[in-house]
């Protein structure tokens, strides 16, 4: 089982929420097209059936990112470059908070996980899991990536203000999107 991503940390949160020694990163020799997708699933997608057509492998391809309501759902798939191609997770986050701020201050969010699976038979299947919030102003913590510190999960509960960049690796990922979407698909594959 391959997954659709040479991202370490990845390839080991998923070997163990799936309890899977055999998932290995995508191999060097295949070549990924651009995530081009309107939609989270669009892209899972577009990753997992080229790693099927070049390796013929049952393969697993995620795709993530956060949508703002006063943004209109922005970044969305956009959210690894928003602030331009080769931005760097704190362009993206400043740009955000930014756009945020002009519209007001705080918004309600939420991140987004489609995993995409392809079996052995061929066969195409989606997961889904989603981690609503807060964007606050400004940025706590030291955890985490991408726009963690300035977003308040709600599942921590409301009297818990910390950051996804505040609660250690396990607490995220109880309630993370990814964490979400992952055991859906481990409970797929058990059953
Ligand atoms: P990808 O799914 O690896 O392409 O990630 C898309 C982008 O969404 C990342 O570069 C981050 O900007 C954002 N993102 C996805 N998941 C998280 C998360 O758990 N925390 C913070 N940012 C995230």
């Amino acid at each position: 089982m391959i997954l659709a991503s040479s991202n370490k940390h990845k390839v080991e949160e998923l070997r163990q929420i799936l309890d899977r020694e055999d998932l290995t990163p995508l191999p060097g020799e295949v070549e990924m097209p651009p995530e081009d997708g309107d939609t989270f699933a669009d892209n899972a997608l577009i990753k997992a059936r080229a790693v099927r057509v070049q390796t013929g492998s049952v393969v697993i391809a995620d795709d993530s990112g956060i949508e703002v309501d006063v943004l209109d759902g922005r970044p969305g798939v956009r959210s690894a470059r928003f602030a331009g191609q080769g931005a760097s997770d704190q362009d993206n986050l400043d740009k955000v908070l930014d756009e945020v701020a002009q519209a007001g201050g705080e918004s309600a969010a939420r991140y987004v996980c489609v995993i995409a699976y392809i079996d052995d038979a061929g066969s195409e299947h989606l997961f889904e899991g989603v981690c609503g919030g807060q964007m606050i102003a400004g940025k706590k913590g030291d955890g985490g990536f991408g726009y963690d510190p300035s977003f308040v999960p709600d599942e921590t509960g409301s009297g818990d203000r910390r950051t996804m960049a505040e609660l250690s690796p396990v607490e995220k990922h109880e309630i993370s999107h990814r964490g979400k979407a992952a055991r859906k698909l481990s409970r797929f594959l058990l059953a």
